[in-house]
């Protein structure tokens, strides 16, 4: 199934995509069983959000071990975490602004874990009863800061720079599925998800011995290698199998 948010009258409305058309959901899958309602709008018809709104998002470094090796540091010995504020999403569609304290913004695509339902200290082996399903991810980042600052908050966390979408699939099988990343449709990035270091239901488990995971939430499990500048004019899209494509513009900064 594809969950998709949209307006409908302004308002943030969820929904699952069928084909090409979108019918509207009774409420949030997030809080509810899902509950059809009929009412369809084709796909083209509708502006799509963000697919979840988190209360963090919790992001893996160096989980992909060509990544680790471009930037000539180690894969850890366990996941290394940190957070990028929900300040920073935007649905497909939406603009990735230039920072004017950055001279290296760069694209990182990633496979985004979508949480469904809450956990604290979930074991490896029931981690899959707390996902509601998967999107795309762009763990946009200000490379020139991140570099210079012992804490990655500044070159992770500007507005606009976790761009999630275009839906939340909840049936991906993520063992031969791969993932690309294109700027202006010229290929920057390729992986396989099964490359990762630390596997989803392992974040899960590493995740919530820290933090409690709220439905909505999202894990950023990490990127191949290949990241690279973002400039003004570009437009960045992540791809996933089985899963769909989420596309932004980048644009400098007013
Ligand atoms: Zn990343």
């Amino acid at each position: 199934m594809r969950l998709v948010r949209y307006l409908i009258d302004d308002q943030p409305t969820w929904g699952m995509l069928e084909g090409d058309r979108v019918e509207r959901l009774q409420d949030s899958p997030l809080t509810a069983p899902v509950q059809r309602t009929g009412q369809r709008l084709p796909l083209w018809d509708v502006t799509l959000l963000a697919p979840t709104l988190p209360t963090k998002i919790v992001a893996v470094g160096r989980n992909y071990p060509a990544h680790a090796a471009e930037h000539e540091v180690p894969v850890p010995q366990e996941p290394l975490i940190f957070l990028k504020p929900p300040s920073a999403v935007i649905g497909p569609g939406e603009s990735i602004r230039l920072p004017s304290l950055s001279r290296q913004v760069e694209h990182e695509g990633e496979l985004a874990v979508v949480i469904g339902r809450r956990g604290r200290c979930v074991d490896e082996v029931s981690a899959q009863e707390h996902v509601l399903g998967y999107t795309a991810a762009n763990d946009v980042t200000a490379r020139d800061l991140q570099r210079g600052d012992p804490q990655w908050t500044r070159g992770k966390g500007f507005d606009t720079f976790c761009p999630l979408g275009p839906w939340i699939e909840t049936e991906l099988e993520l063992s031969g599925a791969g993932l690309t990343c294109s700027v202006n449709g010229e290929l920057r990035q390729q992986g396989q998800l099964s490359e990762m270091v630390f596997s989803v239901d392992r974040l899960i488990a590493f995740i919530s011995q820290v933090m409690t995971l709220e439905p909505g939430d999202v894990i950023l499990t990490g990127t191949p290698a290949g990241v690279g500048p973002l400039v003004h004019g570009d437009r960045v899209s992540v791809s996933i199998d089985g899963l769909g494509e989420l596309t932004n513009p980048v644009q400098a900064a007013e």
